[in-house]
């Protein structure tokens, strides 16, 4: 068996109907795996699981809110049911509400940090007996360059980043002796509905971007299925708690 070879595992993709969820559903899809995609919005679920059984994969549609703790568990409860096990967890689900800090109402923090780091930690807490149970088991949760770096348009966003990346730490020195590894990866600028939001609303961002970033471009989100592949696959077996740039070297350069 290839050391990247998912054929009969399980994945759990939040917002995996979309943007950088959907890239590494490709990704897990291609090598084998079988898909759960969760989003609000059924259609573009649907849409989204077609295409990866295109690909060849076993999919299923989880619809539901990762912002409600009981749809979270839902989530998990119902990937299970429907295909059998749970192998690899992919937190991306994500939002950002892009206001300075004195701007922020504290019911927009609590939106912000509800999305994108309280989800990750229920999916999680609701993945771990079904892991450890099966002899293992592996998360990936989605930070992003604001889990480094401060940005004043986004306090609860990066307040949140920076959550994910410690909160991957924690479970992954806590987990590791049931043989589940926990990393996060941390997108650098990439071209998605989230971003096109974030170019009309932040001036100069494109330009800033292009400048910035090594590679002269924005990544796309094929650029997320290697590393999405690599850290759920026994290739990473002895990878945990990491935080992995996947930003064509924009944390690299002054
Ligand atoms: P998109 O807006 O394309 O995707 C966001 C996804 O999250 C959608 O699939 C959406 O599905 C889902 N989602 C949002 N809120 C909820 C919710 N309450 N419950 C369930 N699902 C939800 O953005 P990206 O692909 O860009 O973002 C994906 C992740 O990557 C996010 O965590 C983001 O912070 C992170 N990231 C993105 C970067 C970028 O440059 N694009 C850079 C760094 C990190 P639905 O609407 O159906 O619920």
């Amino acid at each position: 068996m290839s050391l990247f070879d998912l054929k009969g595992r399980v994945a759990l993709v939040s917002g995996g109907n979309g943007g950088i969820g959907l890239g590494m559903a490709r990704g897990l899809a291609e090598a084998g795996a079988a898909i759960a995609i969760a989003g609000r919005n059924t259609g573009k679920s649907e849409a989204a699981a077609a295409e990866l059984a295109n690909l060849g994969a076993e999919t299923t549609v989880v619809s539901g809110d990762v912002t409600d703790e009981a749809q979270c568990r839902r989530l998990v409860q119902e990937t299970v049911a429907r295909l059998g096990r749970l192998d690899i967890l992919v937190n991306n689900a994500g939002i950002n509400i892009r206001k300075s800090a004195q701007e922020l109402a504290a019911a927009e923090w609590r939106q912000v940090l509800d999305t994108n780091l309280t989800s990750a930690f229920v999916c999680c807490q609701a993945a771990y007996p079904v892991m450890k149970q099966a002899g293992g088991g592996k998360i990936i949760n989605i930070g992003s360059m604001l889990s480094i770096f401060g940005a004043g348009f986004a306090p609860a966003y990066g307040a949140s980043k920076g959550g994910i990346v410690q909160l991957t730490k924690a479970l992954a020195s806590g987990w590791a002796k049931d043989n589940i590894q926990v990393n996060a990866v941390l997108p650098g600028w990439i071209d998605t509905d989230l971003t096109r939001e974030a170019r009309e609303q932040v001036r100069g961002l494109n330009t800033m971007v292009l400048m910035r970033t090594p590679a002269g471009r924005w990544g796309v989100p094929a650029d997320l299925a290697g590393i999405a592949v690599f850290l759920a696959s026994r290739a990473s077996d002895f990878v945990t708690g990491t935080a992995i740039p996947v930003d064509g070297g924009y944390a690299a350069q002054v």
